[in-house]
């Protein structure tokens, strides 16, 4: 996935600009999830991890960070790089989760899927880039397989960055728009969709939407935990209705509007642990409370991988 390496180059330029109150923060945090002193309630789960084919020990350096946060993984791995990383997941069940990109695109998207299933995958994602919008009929036999399958599909929403200014490039955030979730999440209920980057900037759209389906979540990875920095109380305007009682089901029945995002980084390995500190500056400022705030980082999505204590 070509686009994803100068995405995160982005991203770890703008989580180094974190400022140090969090930084420290992060420490903190990182102590606190040392291994021998956690349980599975602590266990972080990251449903957005770029595979980095580019690096020879991504698996082992990948490893060392799940170790150091007792962080699982959702690997997401280009269709080329399958095997690697189905070998990597079945040696380290509880770490890695594999994940399987494939370009909706495709004239063999549907059979890259069955393929990824046999070879133990959990889930797709992140799609990105189609050349129609995500709920177009044309993607039903990918969405169909995964529902059959109960599979997760981490979708990108919101806006996307130019990769190339000098050549055409068909690719729209409006067919990546959050809302479109809604209508993917009822159509195949038996899917939990994950909404990359809270659909910035549809922050409201993204909110509601998940409010009212309950196999609907969104992480808040990319650049909206750093533009938001100086505001990051304004989420409890977007996720308003705490207390208010929501008809659809929850994790836990966590009656906290919060409960519907997870943690995705987005970002290189050696900077999840900053957007983890990140993820927990936002906590602070919308005084999300503490068993919802496990729930966010890892609670939820360990409870639908089914991992080991
Ligand atoms: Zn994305």
């Amino acid at each position: 996935m070509k686009n994803s390496l100068s995405r995160r180059n982005f991203l770890a330029t703008a989580a180094a600009a974190v400022p140090l109150g969090v930084m420290s923060a992060q420490a903190a945090s990182a102590a606190e999830a040392a291994p021998g002193k956690t349980s599975t309630s602590d266990r972080i789960v990251d449903v957005h991890i770029h595979f980095d084919a580019k690096d020879p020990n991504f698996i082992d350096n990948f490893l060392k960070v799940s170790d150091k946060l007792n962080l699982t993984g959702c690997i997401l791995t280009p269709f080329q790089h399958r095997k690697v990383v189905a070998d990597a997941a079945r040696k380290h069940p509880a770490q890695i989760i594999p994940i399987g990109f494939v370009e909706l695109d495709a004239a063999d998207a549907a059979q890259q899927v069955k393929e990824l299933h046999d070879l133990g995958y959990r889930g797709l994602g992140e799609l990105e880039n189609p050349k129609k919008a995500f709920v177009d009929r044309s993607y039903d036999p990918v969405y169909e397989l995964a529902n059959q399958y109960s599979w997760i599909i981490l979708f990108h929403t919101g806006i996307v960055m130019r990769e190339v200014f000098d050549q055409p490039e068909d690719v729209s955030s409006g067919r990546m728009r959050p809302v479109h979730l809604e209508e993917i999440a009822r159509r195949f209920p038996k899917l939990t969709v994950l909404g990359a980057h809270c659909g910035n900037p549809e922050y409201e759209w993204a909110a509601e939407v998940s409010r009212w389906n309950p196999n609907v979540f969104f992480d808040v990875s990319g650049s909206t935990l750093q533009k938001m920095r100086g505001r990051l109380n304004h989420f409890q305007d977007i996720f308003w209705w705490t207390g208010v009682g929501q008809d659809t089901a929850t994790p836990n029945n966590d009656p906290s509007a919060f409960i519907k995002l997870v943690f995705g980084s987005d970002t290189y390995l050696a900077r999840i642990e900053a957007v983890v500190g990140m993820y927990r500056a936002l906590f602070d400022a919308c005084d999300v409370p503490e068993a919802t705030r496990k729930m966010i980082l890892g609670g939820t999505m360990a409870q639908f991988l089914g991992l080991p204590a």
